[in-house]
């Protein structure tokens, strides 16, 4: 047995079994590389969905890290701490709203929007008590918690986790009549996910999201974006939304909010929607802790400057120009996505996603599969181009059959 073997039947052991990882395991990262416990180097076009779109072990947020823990970590929110209205004046502004409700993971943010929007609901829209209702799209992806599940479309997600949460009603991704249709008197919200990440990298018809925008205005009902996987950077812009030119009621945020050192996340909105609380009425012992908001607070710093947007859009121009060549040619059926980011959904003839997966592995370069057939491709903003292109040599390598 090799020490990944051993490795990976201890954790088989003692983890339960929810998820299914490649037979890789790494000891150190650095940049776009990971390292694993046998020395081999694999260049990761995942980055943590997103959660490492900074680069692993970026040596301005290991600073901010570093800094922050020899000052002080945790307090709760019994108390303020010196770094928590930077962070949330800095988020705010980043985002173009006014008001920050931090948590940890991207699960409890979205907790947060829907605890929010219904509390607006009520409290500002009017709806009976009771009676709130959010449409959200079918196969989106918001996290794991039950209330969330409670309208996801993946049986798999769903199966044996009953009863669920009611209040949801789910319609297709990217057709507007039909999210007119469900949007009624009682509706607080629409939440949705610029591009579906899980799903496969879905990139809505365009005019959708303006569409969205529009109708959540005339008709009283909040528009919520899902940008934790999308967001900050991911795509060529801050936002996924800036793409249509849209603004959105709320931010969820996530994912890279925390660098890749510490779970960080949030919602981001106006005072009359985010002004609904009051004290004792939400909270999170670790949301919004020193650590966090200092890792967060070099993140916000680093997207202002937009230097990582334009790397996306540059590396994401030639990332999807090569892919686009794939196409057709009997190894991929289609290619969607945006910035440096994309779905590729690989011919049956070519094997499995997750086969591809193994065999990319194989040579070297990380990626993940999802539903049967479509591979993620996500690597950290901070890849060169010449990294970039030569796991784009290998996944043409693969397709071929070599
Ligand atoms: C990852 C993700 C979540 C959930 O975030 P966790 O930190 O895993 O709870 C929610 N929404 C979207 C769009 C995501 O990609």
């Amino acid at each position: 047995m090799s020490a990944t073997e051993r490795a990976i039947a201890s954790a088989e052991a003692h983890s339960a079994h929810n998820y299914h990882p490649l037979p890789i395991v790494v000891a150190s990262a650095d940049g776009a590389w990971m390292t694993d416990i046998e020395g081999r180097r694999f260049l990761d076009m995942l980055a943590g969905y997103s959660a490492i779109n900074f680069g692993h072990g970026n040596q301005r947020l290991i600073d901010a890290a570093k800094a922050q823990l020899e000052r002080v970590t945790l307090t709760s929110r019994a108390f303020h701490h010196d770094r928590f209205a930077d962070f949330c004046t800095q988020l705010a502004e980043l985002c173009g709203m006014e008001m920050v409700l931090p948590m940890n993971t991207g699960a409890e943010a979205v907790e947060t929007a829907v605890k929010t929007a219904r509390k607006w609901g009520y409290q500002v829209k009017g709806v009976p008590p009771g009676q709130a209702k959010i449409v959200v799209a079918a196969n989106n992806f918001h996290g794991r918690t039950t209330t969330i599940i409670s309208f996801s479309t993946d049986a798999e997600a769903r199966a044996d986790f009953g009863p669920y949460t009611p209040g949801f009603e789910i319609v297709p991704y990217g057709d507007l009549t039909a999210l007119e249709h469900a949007v009624s008197a009682n509706t607080v919200a629409v939440l949705l996910e610029p591009i579906q990440g899980e799903a496969g990298v879905l990139v809505p018809p365009p005019g959708y999201l303006a569409g969205v925008r529009e109708l959540t205005r005339e008709r009283n009902v909040l528009f919520i974006a899902d940008e934790i996987q999308s967001g900050l950077g991911r795509t060529g812009r801050t936002f996924a939304c800036e793409h249509e030119g849209v603004v959105p009621d709320m931010y969820i945020l996530g994912k890279a909010l925390g660098g890749g050192v510490v779970p960080v996340s949030a919602v981001v909105s106006s005072s009359e929607v985010l002004g609904v609380y009051r004290p004792g009425e939400h909270g999170s012992t670790f949301g919004g802790n020193p650590l966090a908001c200092a890792v967060a607070l070099e993140v916000i710093a680093m997207l202002r400057s937009g230097e990582f947007q334009q790397r996306a859009t540059e590396l994401g121009d030639h990332l999807h120009h090569e892919l686009g060549l794939l196409v057709g040619g009997g190894s991929v059926d289609a290619v969607r996505g945006r910035g440096l980011w994309a779905g590729i959904d690989i011919a049956p003839s070519r094997g499995t996603g997750r086969e591809v997966s193994e065999k990319l592995m194989d040579r070297g370069v990380l990626v993940k599969d999802t539903h049967g057939s479509t591979i993620r491709i996500a690597p950290p903003l901070v890849i060169s181009k010449e990294d970039l292109d030569w796991g784009l040599d290998q996944l043409r390598a693969v397709l071929a059959g070599e």
